[in-house]
């Protein structure tokens, strides 16, 4: 009674819903199956493998770094986190960074800091934070009362409170929620699990504007959309504006758990010893993958590579979109964070592509996205599109059997 097909009892909680599928190994934008089937690899972990799978310099920097060490605490000096904090410094507006091992911790950090701004100045009643409509930060409780999401905080007692939601991205309703309590704004340029939505570069430099003009903070989430996603390393350059806080993870890490906080010198600097923590954060073998990626990321000409390859790939799926009118309604997101809005269930087509081997992820708003390595060529997504070719036809092929 072994094998991979025979029914077994899983030790695993039953937290999430799983697609019978389980890989072996990873090469560039393809994962192979245990049983020796290949798939394009469109959901790179939910926009983590940044560089694919396997990506040679990021190989050979974790084994030379696994060599000589992996963990020490942050009682120490950590040159290695030193050099990334350095290069992400160097590459944005921060001028701190705290390091953790994920985006809900990332997120938790930036809500701790703006609040601590606050109270650091004086003004212990600066404690809300004001979130929007569709947002997701990640699992912990004040990341998921931030984000306001009802669904999530079912059944786990009492959210944190100092969370409030502004249903739209309109800067006339967000200002009506900004009163004397008011710590800051929190937002994701580009939201992801709520449906690829980009909020736009007006409604961003407004933000900017609006946090000036009341003295509060703007703390951006790039956990998504950071690390050249939209073709930028972040994709609040795209406003020419800079935010005071933002919390990174996903990317930064391409596959290996790293999170991190970036703030202005006036903000990080109230989180001073005994304020804030994290055992694993920043260890020296996350911060040497970490420099890798950027490295990579930063390497001349990469980012415009990323920008030519939206481009390329969104022309086809703008035919795609055209011609399968019945399956899809629109194109949306920044640069390689692409969402397409679905007309059947978008579940229903994130399996039709799966079956033509292509993998993307779901999210709100019936939207489904496409999150290619950030280093695709156009070899494969010409494939790509020739996947989703197949899976429409079979879908129409399915619609018009039902109906007939
Ligand atoms: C995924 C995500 C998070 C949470 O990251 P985890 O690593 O799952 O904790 C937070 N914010 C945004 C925008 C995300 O996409």
């Amino acid at each position: 009674m072994s094998g991979p097909n025979s029914p077994r009892t899983s030790h695993i909680m039953p937290n999430y819903n799983r697609a019978d599928l389980r890989f072996a190994r990873g090469d560039g934008a393809w994962l192979t199956t245990t049983e020796g089937e290949k798939y394009l690899d469109f959901g790179s972990g939910v926009a983590v493998n940044t560089l694919g799978h396997s990506h040679p310099k990021l190989v050979q920097a974790i084994t030379a770094q696994a060599q000589k060490l992996w963990h020490v605490s942050n009682l120490y000096e950590i040159p290695e986190q030193e050099a990334l904090a350095d290069s992400l410094c160097e590459n944005s507006f921060a001028e701190l960074v705290f390091f953790g091992n994920s985006g809900a911790e990332a997120a938790e950090g930036m809500i701790k800091t703006m609040r601590k701004y606050h109270a650091a100045h004086g003004h212990r009643e600066k404690v809300t934070l004001i979130s929007f409509a569709g947002a997701f930060h990640g699992r912990t409780l004040a990341a998921l009362a931030a984000a306001g999401n009802p669904a999530y905080l079912d059944g786990f007692g009492p959210a944190p409170t100092g969370f409030v939601q502004c249903p739209s991205f309109d800067i006339g309703a967000l200002e009506a929620l900004i009163d004397d309590t008011t710590a800051g704004i929190l937002i994701e340029p580009v939201q992801g699990e709520g449906g690829v939505r980009d909020v736009g570069t007006d409604f961003l430099r407004a933000l900017r504007a609006l946090c000036d003009k009341h003295d509060i903070l703007l703390g951006f989430d790039e956990v998504q959309c950071g690390i050249g996603r939209t073709g930028k390393l972040f994709a609040h350059e795209w406003a020419e504006i800079t935010p005071d806080v933002m919390a990174i993870a996903k990317g930064i890490g391409g596959g290996f758990p790293l999170g991190a906080v970036l703030t202005t010198q006036a903000v990080g600097e109230v989180m001073q010893p005994g304020t804030h923590g994290s055992t694993y954060g920043g260890n020296p073998l996350a911060c040497r993958v970490g420099s890798t990626v950027l490295d990579v990321v930063l390497e001349d000409g990469f980012l415009a590579q990323v920008q030519d390859m939206a481009v390329y790939f969104r022309q086809h799926l703008a035919r795609i979109i055209d011609e399968y009118s019945d399956i899809f309604a629109g194109l949306r997101g920044s640069g390689l964070m692409i969402g397409l809005e679905c007309v059947l269930p978008n579940m229903d087509i994130v399996t039709a592509l799966r079956e033509a081997k292509l993998l993307s992820v779901g999210a709100g708003e019936n939207t489904l996205r496409l999150l290619p390595p950030l280093n695709v060529e156009k070899a494969d997504l010409d494939t790509a599109i020739a996947a989703i070719d197949t899976a429409c036809q079979t879908l129409r092929e399915a619609q018009t059997g039902e109906a007939s």
